[in-house]
């Protein structure tokens, strides 16, 4: 790849960006991520060899994200992967449950 490809996907992505905070700060955000949601999947769909060839090369980087330990809103130290698979837990349930009653008894 030649330099003029890496600043033309650089401007590109800066444009992106700008546009993307723009619209998820607007009334349309739903709209754009419902939209943007469906478009995703039928990119990957059509692109199944470019998605498994980057899963070959990054999955020990992948790995490593997912096994990241990240402190939950709970109070809890979860590991990336397991996050959404512990929010539906009891065990966080309560203790949201808990600490909105704590700050309902601060008010
Ligand atoms: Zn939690």
């Amino acid at each position: 790849m030649n330099n003029d490809d890496e600043i033309f996907k650089q401007k590109r992505s800066v444009r992106n960006h700008k546009y993307r905070t723009k619209i998820l700060a607007s009334d349309k955000a739903e709209d754009f991520l419902k939209k943007n949601k469906e478009v995703c999947k039928k990119w990957r769909d059509e692109n199944k060899e470019k998605v498994q060839a980057y899963r070959d090369a990054n999955q020990a980087r992948v790995l490593a994200r997912a096994k990241e330990k990240v402190e939950c809103e709970c109070g809890a130290s979860v590991s990336r992967g397991c996050v959404s698979r512990h929010r539906d837990s009891k065990f966080h349930k309560l203790h949201m449950l808990e600490k909105s009653r704590a700050e309902e008894n601060n008010n």
